[in-house]
């Protein structure tokens, strides 16, 4: 192995491989970063920097603290897969209901809901 290969240090078997779709968890918010993830058992790793710039970001947006995760089940309708947006962040984010959302697929069991044009106050 060369220096630039790091060993995973979990499972001592898989090398870490960069990745920019890191998910990680803050007070109940959800961040996508940049790390490294094992290619054989899939743990992932943040840089210590990284993970300071996304408290501080979390801090400047004022989410900080503001836990809103909740557990949903999927339903299914005649027109696909549908997901019920927990009250607390339909009122936290102000939904109206008839917003243009981006759905992005993160990984391998998780995906990201954005509001289109939504921007940051
Ligand atoms: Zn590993």
């Amino acid at each position: 192995m060369d220096k630039k290969t790091k060993k995973c240090p979990v499972c001592e078997k898989g090398i870490l491989i960069a990745a920019d779709d890191i998910l990680s968890e803050l007070e109940g918010l959800i961040f996508v970063e940049k790390g490294e993830r094992c290619n054989s058992c899939g743990e992932e790793f943040i840089p210590e920097e990284t993970g300071q710039k996304t408290i501080g970001i979390a801090r400047r947006l004022n989410v900080w603290g503001h836990p809103l995760k909740l557990h949903r089940k999927l339903s299914k309708s005649t027109g696909g897969t549908i997901l019920r947006i927990p009250q607390d962040i339909e009122r936290a984010m102000d939904l109206k209901g008839d917003e243009h959302v981006l759905v992005s697929k993160i990984g391998k069991n998780k995906f990201l809901v954005e509001l289109e044009g939504a921007h940051i106050v």
